[in-house]
């Protein structure tokens, strides 16, 4: 196919990773993004293989690395110390981890990956209409955009332009949701490893070590205390007193990471959605990232399936003849690795975040178990790591890539990183 002319809506992490390969393509890409300076949103999020391998192929790992932390555990417990869940990815492959990353580095290191920005950034464009015949953009100012060969949806999981491609087959926000932010990580031990909290499935909190950004050497944790939407603004009325002492009542450990909590303006609010769209394209528009396929963030794959979704749409576009070939080629790729994900978060947000307190007792017992019977590990460590596909395929990791993982290069001195943990933190002491 020959040279395109591109909108992308939203420079979130889709938006901005098809930004990079779609411009690398040689494609004249424009981006129309609504927040007139845009950033990165919320604290922090763990990147799985699957995501980390889409970055390696960007030529985006080693920064990667650079700023984020090494994550090998996954563990889960109740406060009288009964384990309920504990992953490890080297259960899957010894060479394989996760990273830990502030939001605004991952921001950072795409946006500085995309040299147009200068030029091809239209900040503080709210588009409220695509028309995927001409492949023309309205934005909220009446202005018109276009006409484009290809229009990207990447607008987020409460997108509003998806309706232009397709009714949803299934489009509901989760009732329960969370608070979140950026802690200092001071001297919390556990440097390579998620750590979750449970009461019940009504109370759940995290600690995802993030590692620093760019231009900010403190190393951070990204803390997680999940919350029902409809209780955010009690939430906030009621001051930080009561819920400051249930958090150290629930974690004491904790105590010192949670000492920096001092006001509910430190807390970004997250809401999720479930949505399932049959069809991702139509005309010359396609969706892509959560606009596509929002979930609840139970398995912590949004960020990974935007890079891959990136990824794909590139490939398919340089590979796969006509654009409406290309657009369908696309879909059926990504659908055929998300579809899983989404049935899994439904069934699993439930388990974490309800008022069902029978289904987490049954939780308690059987999730550690299930973990540990042959069979059952490898489904959840391959689901974990982003390359479950369909219920019985895997999405394979090039032996380059896990190669790269296993024996990071610095990126300012191209020497190899010879003992990841300890240039990047203390190990961790499980
Ligand atoms: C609490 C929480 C924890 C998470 N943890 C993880 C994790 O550990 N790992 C992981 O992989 N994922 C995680 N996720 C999911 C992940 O954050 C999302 O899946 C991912 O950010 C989606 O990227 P996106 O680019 O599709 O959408 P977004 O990041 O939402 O970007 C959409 C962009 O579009 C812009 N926009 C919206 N409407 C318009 C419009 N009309 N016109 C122009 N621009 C518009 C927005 O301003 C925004 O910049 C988590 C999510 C939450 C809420």
């Amino acid at each position: 196919m020959g040279v395109l002319r591109i909108a992308i809506v939203g420079y979130g992490t889709a938006g901005q990773a098809a930004a990079v390969l779609l411009s690398r393509d040689g494609h004249d890409v424009r981006v129309f993004e609504r927040v007139p300076r845009p950033g990165p949103v919320g604290a922090g999020f763990l990147l799985q293989p699957s995501g980390l391998q889409a970055l390696w192929r960007m030529g985006l790992l080693a920064p990667v690395l650079a700023h984020g932390a090494r994550v090998d555990r996954l563990f889960g417990d109740t406060p009288c110390g009964r384990a309920v869940m504990d992953m490890r990815y080297a259960g899957l492959e010894s060479r394989l981890y996760g990273v830990g990353l502030q939001r605004g580095t991952l921001f950072s290191i795409l946006d500085a990956a995309w040299p147009d920005r200068g030029r091809a950034l239209n900040a503080g464009r709210d588009i409220v209409e695509v028309d995927a015949d001409r492949g023309l953009l309205r934005d909220a100012d009446g202005e018109v955009h276009g006409p484009f060969d290809l229009v990207v949806v990447a607008d987020g999981a409460a997108s509003r332009l998806r309706g232009g491609v397709a009714v949803p087959r299934v489009d509901r926000p989760y009732p329960w949701g969370a608070l979140w932010c950026l802690l200092p990580a001071g001297t919390w031990p556990w440097v390579s490893e998620l750590r979750q909290r449970y009461v019940a499935a009504r109370r759940m909190v995290g600690l995802l070590p993030v590692g620093a950004r760019p231009g900010d050497p403190t190393r951070r944790l990204s803390f997680f205390w999940s919350l029902r939407t409809d209780a955010f603004a009690n939430w906030e009325s009621a001051g930080l007193d009561a819920w400051l002492d249930e958090l150290h009542g629930l974690w004491p450990e904790a105590g010192e990471v949670f000492a920096a909590l001092v006001d509910p303006g430190q807390l970004a609010r997250a809401r999720y959605r479930d949505t399932i769209v049959q069809r991702w394209h139509r005309g010359r528009v396609v969706l892509a990232g959560d606009a596509a396929h929002s979930m609840s963030p139970q398995l912590g794959q949004g960020v990974n399936m935007a890079l891959m979704d990136a990824q794909a749409l590139a490939d398919a576009l340089r590979d796969a003849g006509p654009l409406d070939a290309a657009l369908a080629a696309y879909q059926r790729e990504r659908r055929a690795h998300v579809w899983i994900y989404q049935l899994w978060s439904r069934w699993l947000t439930p388990l974490f975040q309800s008022e069902r307190d029978a289904i987490a007792k049954l939780r308690d017992v059987t999730f550690l178990p299930l973990g540990r019977v042959p069979g059952g590990r490898g489904q959840m460590l391959r689901v974990l790591a982003g390359t479950q596909r369909g219920l019985f395929g895997r999405l394979g990791l090039e032996e380059a890539f896990v190669e790269a993982l296993a024996r990071p290069v610095d990126p300012g001195s191209g020497a190899p990183v010879r003992e990841w943990t300890s240039a990047h933190g203390e190990p961790s002491r499980p």
